[in-house]
């Protein structure tokens, strides 16, 4: 099993916006080793009172780290039964943490402007720790996150100052609306977003439909995430992260991220696949064939 599993000692929460909300852990071992675009499985119930209830445990990427006071945050978006626990728990009380997941999301070595895409809060989190790491390393660093309304989405005191934060809108076109003026001096795009943004992208890379330039020698790199609001009972699981990343280790096979080589799972091989593995007209996720496969997408 990939990731450490530790009772982590909570810090404290903190409102940053309507429904969202940071969560601070006390999570040495997890902390000491985690990087860029990983993320956590947490229990959403006391660990003190074991329970099978809610039997799944949530993932929350690593919004921030302080490796050295061994200290984790988490950016918990309100939306159901687990995010409203946790979003509960107070100064003292602990929870059941798995992880790091999911492999170093790292910019290429020539990278020197590195341009970050998020559809959403979740996917921000999916992509701070990154940008906090690039800008870090000299990089210049722009990131633009669509959210519902500007007021909602993650406010920028929470971002490196050395990171350019830039908020779009759907009214005012989204991040595709946004990415003529931003992808012409990139080195590198990571998008996070779901699957049908993601494939959005793809055709118009493969396009070439000026003024999206995504020029054909771009490193894109995509990280599919779950389309919310949740999907409705009974429907198949979105590709990618889904609702559905249950045991982070490979072993359950339900993470599946259809690839032109065949599937690969989300918290083995992700979370970032480079945009043009992915294969978007591919069978219902489950239904591939491959699932675990080592090699790279
Ligand atoms: C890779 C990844 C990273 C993520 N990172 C973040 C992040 O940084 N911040 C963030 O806010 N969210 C993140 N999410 C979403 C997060 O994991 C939760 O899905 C989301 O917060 C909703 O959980 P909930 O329990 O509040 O909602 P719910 O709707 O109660 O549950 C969410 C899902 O859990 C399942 N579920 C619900 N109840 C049960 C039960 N009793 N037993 C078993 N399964 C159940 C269902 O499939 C449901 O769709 C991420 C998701 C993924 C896949």
């Amino acid at each position: 099993m990939g990731g450490r599993i530790e009772h982590a000692g909570v810090a404290g929460t903190q409102p940053v916006a309507p429904s969202l909300w940071l969560l601070h852990l006390e999570a040495p071992a997890v902390a000491s080793s985690v990087h860029a675009g990983q993320f956590v499985l947490l229990r959403c119930a006391d660990p003190d009172h074991p329970t099978f209830d809610p039997y799944l445990p949530r993932a929350y990427f690593v919004f921030a780290a302080d490796r050295r006071a061994g200290r984790l945050s988490l950016l918990v978006e309100v939306r159901g039964r687990g995010s409203a626990w946790l979003t509960r728990r107070r100064e003292g009380d602990s929870v059941l943490v798995h992880g790091p997941i999911g492999r170093e999301l790292r910019p290429e070595r020539l990278t020197r402007h590195l341009l970050l895409l998020a559809e959403g809060a979740v996917a921000v989190a999916g992509v701070s720790l990154l940008a906090a790491d690039a800008a870090r390393t000299g990089r210049s660093v722009t990131l633009i996150a669509n959210t519902p309304e500007a007021a909602a989405g993650v406010p920028p005191q929470l971002l490196p100052a050395d990171v350019e934060y830039r908020v779009t809108t759907p009214e005012a076109g989204g991040l595709l609306g946004a990415l003529p003026g931003a992808v012409s001096w990139a080195d590198e795009v990571f998008v996070a977003a779901p699957w049908a943004l993601l494939e959005g992208i793809a055709l118009l890379r493969r396009a070439r439909l000026e003024p999206f330039t995504l020029r054909a020698n771009l490193p894109v790199q995509a990280i599919p995430l779950p389309a919310f609001p949740a999907r409705r009972a009974g429907a198949p699981h979105p590709a990618g992260g889904g609702d559905a990343v249950p045991c982070g280790s490979g072993a359950c096979g339900a993470c599946i991220v259809p690839t032109g080589r065949g599937a690969r799972l989300f918290c083995r091989q992700g979370a970032a696949f480079r945009l043009e593995a992915l294969r978007f007209d591919a069978d219902a996720p489950g239904e591939m064939e491959g699932a675990g496969a080592t090699d790279d997408a």
